[in-house]
């Protein structure tokens, strides 16, 4: 089957993936953000705005840079797509930047936004702070003890954020809660949120503004054997997936092992849309476990479940051991300390290296999507 990555099918679908499953009083505010984006999209000026604050603030395009000393041990050619330059830190910035500016467009003066790791809520609060918009973050009570640090920035740049003490108090109760909480403020507020999941338009919206990492990436590299990215809701990878789709690349993605909504995940619902997600025996969504906050999500976006599904892209598994070594890696070879959750993609491209699944000789474009800071004192903390 031949997979394009345009726009979705009627109703937001991506094969049997994806939709629109939200409450009633929710599905007028889904339309409104589907008839601003397409308006916007199909608007020159719209792009030109965009364009202008990714190079002048965000600090695209973000280069590739040959690992070359790994590429040397390793028998292959890594090229890394550097998101882990982009402002704030990561590529998370790429998507809030576009969902701020459509925000203003519609005349909302409120982003709301769910965060796990905090990165997201820390891309929402600069967008907010920078287009003097109000910005609300919802984040888990334990992730709130975990990551310190981003709420800090978070509240630094003004954002006023709400602990969640819901469920496991982590990312899906924190999206639970931010739902919620946009059905009561819908004229006011837009839903800011931050990766490709949730209901239509979001997996298609929030890829379409991630695909400048894919599409730069292809003017850098033309003609790579291997595209490889990490998945949590799979953003970064389905934006780095969209600009390869259409050539002969193989497409990889790489799950945390305790997170693996693509192998061991079963079809359901979770926040607005149908996809693959962890359950438990009587069809409850289970928790993920990863040693990266970020990839700590049951679910993975309903593209990703299409392009597993249709063969064109392949979801592979790496454990926390693996990640941790992977970041260590390439610290010492490469002089780049990336965060825990790119570190999944890179522990692959080690694991494989030499095997048939990545044979010698191949180039490889893996994209790095984000820094790792955020995950420095985690690290030398040691094993949880
Ligand atoms: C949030 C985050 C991820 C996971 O999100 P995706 O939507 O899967 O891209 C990966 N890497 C970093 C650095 C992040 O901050």
């Amino acid at each position: 089957m031949t997979v394009v990555m345009d726009r979705p099918g009627v109703g937001g679908r991506f094969g049997e993936f994806g939709g629109r499953y939200v409450p009633e009083s929710l599905i007028p505010a889904c339309a409104a953000v589907e008839e601003a984006f397409r308006a916007a999209w199909a608007d020159p000026e719209f792009h030109r705005e965009l364009d202008g604050y990714r190079t002048t603030y965000a600090g695209r395009p973000t280069p590739l840079t040959p690992a070359r000393n790994l590429s040397a041990e390793l028998g292959i050619t890594l090229l890394l797509k550097r998101e882990d330059l982009a402002h704030t830190g990561s590529h998370k910035i790429n998507n809030v930047l576009g969902q701020a500016l459509l925000a203003r467009r519609m005349g909302r003066s409120r982003l709301i936004a769910e965060t796990g790791a905090g990165q997201h809520g820390v891309a929402t609060a600069t967008a907010a702070a920078l287009f003097g918009l109000r910005a609300t973050v919802f984040m888990g009570e334990r992730d709130i003890e975990r990551q310190r640090l981003n709420v800090f920035r978070m509240s630094m740049l003004g954002a006023e954020v709400v602990p969640v003490t819901s469920g496991s108090r982590t990312l899906k109760d924190a999206t639970n809660e931010a739902m919620r909480h946009w059905v009561a403020a819908v004229d006011d507020a837009h839903f800011c949120l931050g990766s490709v999941a949730g209901p239509h338009p979001y997996p298609w919206m929030v890829r379409e503004f991630q695909r400048v990492i894919g599409d730069e990436a292809r003017g850098q590299c033309p003609d790579p054997d291997v595209v490889v990215a990490c998945v949590g809701g799979g953003s970064n990878a389905a934006g780095t997936f969209a600009g390869f789709v259409d050539t002969p690349a193989r497409l990889v993605g790489v799950e945390a092992a305790g997170g693996a909504a693509m192998s061991s995940g079963e079809p359901g619902v979770l926040h607005g849309s149908r996809s693959l997600l962890l359950q438990d025996e009587h069809g409850q969504v289970a928790e993920a476990q990863s040693i990266a906050a970020g990839l700590d999500y049951p679910g993975v976006g309903p593209e990703h479940a299409h392009l597993g599904a249709s063969g064109r892209a392949r979801y592979v598994t790496v454990t926390d051991e693996e990640v941790v070594r992977a970041v260590r890696r390439l610290a010492e070879r490469e002089g780049i300390i990336c965060a825990l959750e790119s570190a999944h993609a890179v522990a692959w491209v080690l694991r494989a290296a030499g095997t048939p699944e990545l044979p010698t000789g191949s180039t490889v474009l893996l994209t790095l999507s984000g820094r790792g800071d955020k995950d420095v004192s985690q690290l030398m903390e040691g094993p949880r």
